[in-house]
């Protein structure tokens, strides 16, 4: 046990997982971070989380210093697919989804908590005519790009607890997670809330996403039910927990309502992190075996899991294979990034991603003369 309190249930009995400081990690900036980090689970109710002590501190404090945001596509935001097959980006997708449940009959007030360099807040602006938007950051230094956005009215720096004001919709996107006390993130979230405002906020997905478990800086790894259990003792009323709005994200959107009980079971997120991490040690095990008899060995992906996996395997990695056009032909940490197709024949690609989505990777680029290896493959 721990000297610290659960990020859910406030109880001190965490449990770290000596499984954990084995693995490689990797920064959310996507750079490689040595292993020797702690990651505990909730005995009482199943939360699954780092611990905020002095080491951890520490290298947050390095990695936020060197921060980089989307650098390898010239700042230009990841994309998803949509079911009519547009590549539309993330944040784009989550404003239509926002806006859908929001009473548009009269202009609003918006803030974003860890709005980075806006791409959030520049998607909202487009789909909510008339309403007026302000940003919180640690720095100011995406100001000059943030007052392009039209209706931006300020950017708040400091802590949340010091922003003054009064919002019909305050959002997290990707920062909640990096929060080192979230239960007091979202309290300080709540207060910003004017009355009927909404409260949305997406971070990963713990059940579909094994991968953000070696994310150095994300100190919470919740899952639908650990998040709940903390909505519902902070008082939110919930109006969308789920995880299908993105692949490997939670989407949560919650007004304020009454503190309640919540049932506390561990065994959910128990067995969670227990099969994540001894699926992640057997990625790395199966890609060395992959890399063993290859000449070329290269790594599908360069963003999470294909960093980590670079991490793990270092001087064996000869090149990266990319589909993103605007990624194809740079290097990546030293290697060079290359198409499908323009990957050398007798080469090997391992494919880190989760078993659904390396499996459609695979079955769309396999050709004679590469040999594409995937998670599947792991217990043949
Ligand atoms: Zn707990």
């Amino acid at each position: 046990m721990t000297e610290f309190r659960c990020i859910v249930c406030d109880r001190p009995l965490l449990r770290t997982l000596p499984a954990y400081e084995r693995l490689p990690r990797v920064t959310s900036d996507c750079k490689p971070w040595p292993a020797g980090g702690q990651l505990a689970v909730c005995d009482s109710c199943g939360a699954i989380q780092k611990l905020p002590d002095r080491k951890w501190l520490d290298e947050i404090d390095r990695i936020y210093r060197a921060y980089q945001i989307y650098h390898l596509s010239g700042g230009e935001e990841q994309v998803i697919f949509s079911a009519d097959g547009q590549a539309v980006p993330r944040s784009r997708a989550l404003a239509d989804f926002v806006t859908r449940r929001l009473d548009r009959s009269r202009p609003g007030r918006m803030i974003d908590i860890g709005c980075g360099n806006g791409s959030a807040l520049a998607n909202f602006s487009r789909a909510l005519d008339g309403w007026s938007f302000e940003g919180s950051e640690l720095r100011d230094t995406a100001l000059p790009i943030l007052r392009t956005i039209p209706g931006f009215a300020k950017l708040h720096v400091g802590p949340i607890d010091r922003i003054e004001g009064s919002f019909d919709l305050v959002t997290m996107i990707h920062s909640f997670e990096h929060m080192v006390f979230p239960g007091k993130a979202l309290c300080d979230a709540a207060r910003l809330l004017a009355p009927g405002g909404r409260l949305f906020v997406e971070i990963p997905d713990v059940e579909n996403s094994p991968f953000d478990l070696v994310i150095a800086d994300h100190l919470a790894h919740f899952s639908r039910a650990t998040l709940r259990m903390l909505l519902r003792r902070l008082g939110f009323e919930i109006e969308v927990l789920e995880n299908t709005v993105l692949a490997k994200e939670i989407t949560m959107m919650v007004g304020k309502g009454q503190p309640g009980m919540a049932p506390s079971d561990p065994t959910e997120g128990i067995r969670i992190v227990e099969a994540a991490l001894a699926w992640l040690a057997s990625i790395i095990d199966a890609a060395w075996r992959a890399a063993a008899g290859s000449a070329k060995f290269g790594i599908f992906g360069t963003s999470i899991s294909g960093t980590w996996l670079l991490g793990a395997m270092g001087e064996r990695v000869d090149f990266f294979v990319d589909e993103d056009i605007k990624r194809i032909g740079a290097t990546y940490h030293g290697r060079p990034i290359v198409s499908p197709a323009e990957a050398i024949n007798g080469s090997t690609i391992f494919v880190p991603l989760i078993i659904p989505i390396a499996e459609r990777v695979i079955a769309r680029l396999s050709r004679p003369g590469i040999q594409f290896v995937g998670p599947s493959d792991i217990h043949r």
